[in-house]
């Protein structure tokens, strides 16, 4: 399972924006706040930017807020533009579908990362049986839950009392006491949160 190892808060100062990939410290000890400017060791220089630049990072932006490497977002492209609907809505539901964004979306992590581990290491469950795919498409009916051996651990504690302060999204139905999250129907565009503008990605893989 591969995934990017590299420092996080780099990415948002990449993308000039939060992209929240740091869970609670994001909310109060975050580096983009205090140094926005881009990594690298050059001042970057004032010029048009084309076409193709904008396309790429807004790519790279949704990529990055997901936590998913370029061979999986373009599959995620590729099976959307299959699909009958907008390809660009598609694609951006499928990515929230994702097992390990439903987690988070959910309470039970603080960031993708967290719920991504979670989920690879085999504290979730759907439908009653143990999913360690983080990419594991969720669907309208859906019933993720935690494991029962795992809910006395001092990290689901602890969760349990985050995740009853977080808005959940319409799209699901959460019991945090039970541990669970209902998929109540495939998610639609003002019910998710990430800011990206999914008609530059469509032109940038239609290139
Ligand atoms: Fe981004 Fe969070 Fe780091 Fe702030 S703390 S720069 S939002 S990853």
């Amino acid at each position: 399972m591969a995934r990017y190892t590299g420092p996080v808060c780099r990415l948002c100062r990449r993308e000039g924006m939060k992209l929240f990939l740091k869970g609670e410290k994001c909310l109060t000890k975050c580096t983009f706040e205090r140094r926005s400017s881009p990594p690298g060791m050059h001042q970057q220089r004032r010029r048009k930017v084309s076409d193709f630049a904008l396309q790429l990072r807004e790519k790279q932006k949704a990529r990055r807020i997901y936590g998913v490497l370029e061979r999986q977002m373009k599959n995620t492209f590729e099976q959307a533009a299959e699909i009958k609907g907008a390809t660009g809505e598609v694609m951006l539901q499928n990515l929230e579908r994702r097992l390990d964004n439903t987690v988070y979306r959910s309470g039970f992590g603080k960031s993708r990362s967290q719920a991504r581990q979670l989920v690879a290491h085999a504290h979730i469950k759907v439908n009653g049986k143990i999913t360690k795919t983080p990419s594991y498409q969720v669907k309208a009916g859906d019933l993720i839950t935690v494991r029962e051996s795992s809910r006395d651990s001092n990290y689901f504690k602890e969760m349990l009392a985050w995740a009853k302060t977080q808005t959940r999204p319409g799209w699901l139905e959460t019991d945090p006491e039970n541990f669970s999250a209902k998929v109540l129907s495939v998610p639609t565009r003002d019910q998710i949160e990430a800011q990206v503008n999914t008609q530059l990605i469509v032109e940038h893989y239609s290139r």
